[in-house]
């Protein structure tokens, strides 16, 4: 017979997910409604409304897709992506590399601008590519590199991208809730992002929000959206005033998101900002104390996620495992060419707090005195 699951208990402090905050996981605990029910319908309703308090935006198409974070990417380049549009991708990670796969399948002509991991894509590169490969249909970058640690400023590149006549295409997927996205202010006009990182909830939803100007590039498409599953324009149909049956939507996990944003607005957006971007320099600084090096570059580094240099006299694997096996404690290692190279520490969302900081803190000094 197999038994009930009956697990460890574990601190979430990698690169997602974290840990879920107990309201949510008692929201997804609540008996299922019909997904058509007036109530539920209601319920998909608050959500979009707190969609669009935490990316701070107006955009009447911001709806919760359903699949994580990748999904929330591939929408955003099917939808938007015709075959022979070229699309300018910052890469400096493991993500950016993502959305070139992704792009590439859509049909689009990429035109990728580097950067060694760890560091951020410098505007001017971008508006190099944006001059030489005019016309350009869409600029995308990663706005919390989570394989790094690196942040991206936004500003310049969404600039450029107006300029241009280019969509900003962005990645919110580490960043949305724990520092600011600000949609509208920045000029965004495609952004996706996940539920099992900053927001507390687990893995199985992707935020999702398109401009009026994403959405006149969607309504003029020559060619029909590749994808059934992730049409938005049949999606938008369901989340919007006609609700048209599309999908069967995930409704414990819209509980989950509701539950979730509604705890980001109980505590405000700038208090949550403001609890990520505390906790994350006391780790840093923690971490500089013992005499380690951080990965990422300096004055850009995520609040949520920090990378530090293994130093050569510690073992990466063992240390992770005994961290695990000894304090229920998970972090992340490196990926790609940072394999075995660097930790990556989470503090995102619910487990974004100072008594996780120096449990994290104690538990790395004792292991590697
Ligand atoms: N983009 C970034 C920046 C991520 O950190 C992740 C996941 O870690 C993804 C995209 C993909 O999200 P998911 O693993 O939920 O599909």
């Amino acid at each position: 017979m197999n038994q009930e699951l009956i697990l460890p208990k574990r601190l979430l402090m990698g690169p997602g997910p974290s840990d879920v905050h107990p309201h949510v996981l008692k929201a997804m605990a609540t008996p299922l409604l019909g997904h058509l029910d007036p109530t539920f319908l209601n319920i998909m309703n608050e959500t979009m409304e707190l969609i669009r308090y935490v990316y701070e935006t107006k955009n009447q198409v911001t709806i919760a897709m359903s699949g994580t974070g990748s999904a929330g990417m591939e929408t955003v380049f099917v939808n938007l992506i015709e075959p022979g549009d070229k699309v300018i991708i910052g890469v400096n990670g493991l993500f950016g590399q993502r959305m070139v796969d992704v792009a590439k399948r859509a049909g689009a002509e990429v035109i990728q601008v580097h950067a060694e991991w760890g560091r951020i894509i410098n505007p001017d590169d971008i508006e190099k590519a944006l001059k030489n490969y005019s016309p350009v249909k869409a600029v995308a970058v990663v706005h919390a590199e989570t394989s790094t640690g690196a942040n991206q400023p936004l500003e310049e590149i969404a600039k450029l991208a107006k300029e241009y006549d280019a969509l900003m295409i962005v990645d919110a997927v580490t960043s949305l809730g724990g520092t600011k996205v600000g949609v509208d202010k920045i000029g965004i006009d495609a952004v996706y992002s996940g539920t099992q990182k900053c927001l507390s909830a687990p893995p199985g939803l992707s935020p999702v929000s398109l401009s009026d100007k994403a959405v006149e590039v969607l309504k003029s498409r020559k060619t029909k959206v590749q994808s059934w599953y992730l049409d938005l324009s049949m999606i938008q149909a369901y989340w919007g005033q006609e609700r048209f049956y599309h999908h069967t939507a995930p409704i414990s996990m819209i509980y989950a998101l509701h539950e979730a944003l509604r705890l980001i607005k109980e505590e405000g957006l700038e208090a949550t900002f403001k609890r990520h971007e505390q906790n994350g320099r006391a780790l840093q600084a923690g971490i500089e104390a013992m005499g380690l090096e951080l990965f990422a570059q300096e004055g850009h580094r995520l609040p949520m996620l920090t990378s530090v240099n293994i130093p050569d006299s510690a073992d990466d694997v063992k240390v992770r495992h005994l961290l695990l096996e000894r304090y229920g404690l998970e972090i992340g290692g490196g990926l790609g060419p940072t394999k075995n190279k660097i930790w990556r520490v989470g503090l995102m969302g619910y487990s974004s707090q100072r008594s996780n900081v120096i449990q994290f803190l104690t538990a790395l000094e004792s292991i590697l005195s």
